[in-house]
């Protein structure tokens, strides 16, 4: 690391202060993520240089996590990792093996808890020439808060026959509630505080970037008082936290006659299955989504697949106090050390991370030269095999096109 290099901080208000040589954290992964850790970082330093001119840099420090760690420590998320995360509160992620049987459950998900990220940031949007399944892939542009914490994804529930679960039925009993003998039994919790820091931080998005509306996703008309405390929790929190700068679809009409005053973000919610449709029907009608764990996953692939699948689509989990940015696909084993798959998710990624960093024009210049090299035709297998007249270069030979693109 460079002499110069300096820790990411937060001011007292809450934003972050960053130097100009930053100490970011990596972890390349498991499988392909050393092929593609090594094409984004070529592709995110020749992005930074080409913006600021060797007035910023970024110094990468990598931090262990997944089957490396677990060769070289025995542990599969060592405390250290957990606590160079919190000191340096910035890292970019490859994709680590979920591994079978052996102690931790998922060491995504462990990491997650571990460091509170509760916000799965995942911004899905259509790059030219990319393969779709759809008509308009270009009017996809739009934003998944998934809350991170909570949920039938808490890891809360019994397998049927088992003492508790047995145990928890016969309390539910008690209650009046009917169940059929013998079943297994998961817990849904959802909680105002973290439902609120969740919709909070997906509004402040969309009035950080000028966008028209968030929706509030969820199935409230069947799960009253989980998925429908969701969606009256997210109207609260707009009316909370953003007094003069939210409305709702009904004060937008009735007050403004459906023309949304300039600077302000209507709060909508939707029931989470005619998302679905109106996702693909009307796409440009949506913006940010903010929704709870399990539709967030659902809904965050389904959008992934209008654009393209999830060989590009980037992701990020964030909390109050540090952020993990990371590849969405997992480490693809069988094409492990053969330098072929595409690098897309991964520096999309590091475009959010930059973001993140205040560093625009970096991130800026970084996701115009991937999408003018896709639009090239140069593509890695994935895309070639969708795509007429391609011509199909490595994972490294895609993230050399991407950075000669960069620095000219
Ligand atoms: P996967 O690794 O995402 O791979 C499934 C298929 O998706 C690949 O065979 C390949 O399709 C395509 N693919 C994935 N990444 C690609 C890329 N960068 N470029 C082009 N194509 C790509 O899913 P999996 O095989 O189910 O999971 C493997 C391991 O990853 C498991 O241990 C799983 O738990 C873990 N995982 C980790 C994460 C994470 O770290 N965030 C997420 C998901 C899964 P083709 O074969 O058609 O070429």
């Amino acid at each position: 690391m460079p002499d110069n290099a300096q820790p990411v901080s937060i001011n007292p208000d809450g934003s972050l202060a960053v130097p100009d040589n930053p100490v970011v954290l990596f972890i390349e992964g498991d499988g392909t993520g050393p092929d593609i850790w090594r094409a984004t970082q070529r592709v995110l330093d020749a992005g930074v240089a080409a913006a600021y001119n060797g007035a910023r840099s970024i110094a990468w420090k990598e931090v262990l996590a997944g089957e490396k760690a677990f060769k070289e420590t025995g542990e599969w998320l060592p405390q250290a990792t957990l606590d160079a995360i919190q000191k340096y509160r910035v890292a970019l992620k490859g994709p680590l093996t979920t591994p079978v049987g052996k102690g931790i459950r998922s060491v995504n998900v462990a990491l997650r808890q571990a460091l509170d990220l509760y916000a799965c940031i995942r911004p899905v949007r259509h790059y030219p020439r990319v393969p779709s399944p759809v008509r308009d892939p270009d009017k996809v542009n739009m934003v998944v808060f998934r809350e991170n914490t909570e949920d039938l994804y808490a890891g809360i529930e019994y397998a049927a026959g088992t003492p508790e679960a047995q145990k928890l039925a016969e309390f539910l009993g008690s209650l009046g509630a009917k169940i059929q003998p013998g079943s297994a039994l998961g817990i849904k919790p959802m909680s105002a505080s973290n439902t609120k820091r969740l919709v909070r931080a997906a509004i402040q998005y969309a009035l950080d970037n000028g966008l028209a509306s968030v929706t509030l996703m969820h199935k409230g008309n069947i799960m009253k008082f989980t998925e429908g405390a969701f969606a009256a929790w997210g109207y609260e929190a707009a009316r909370e936290f953003f007094p003069g700068r939210t409305l709702t679809e009904k004060e937008l009409w009735d007050a403004h006659g459906g023309k949304r005053p300039e600077g302000m973000v209507v709060i909508k919610d939707r029931i989470a299955d005619m998302l679905f449709q109106q996702v693909l029907l009307r796409p440009g009608e949506f913006d940010v989504i903010a929704t709870p764990n399990l539709n967030g996953d659902y809904i965050s692939d389904a959008l992934a697949a209008q654009v393209g699948g999830l060989g590009i689509a980037p992701g990020a989990n964030v909390g109050d106090g540090a952020a993990v940015f990371e590849a969405t696909h997992g480490t693809a084993p069988k094409y492990a050390g053969l330098d072929k798959v595409n690098p897309g998710s991964l520096i999309l990624s590091g475009v959010m991370l930059l973001r993140h960093l205040g560093w625009r024009e970096a991130a800026d210049a970084v996701e115009k030269a991937l999408s003018d090299t896709i639009a090239s035709g140069v593509v890695t297998y994935d895309l070639a095999r969708q795509m007429e007249n391609a011509t199909e270069v490595s994972c490294s030979g895609f993230g050399g096109a991407v950075a000669t693109r960069l620095l000219g």
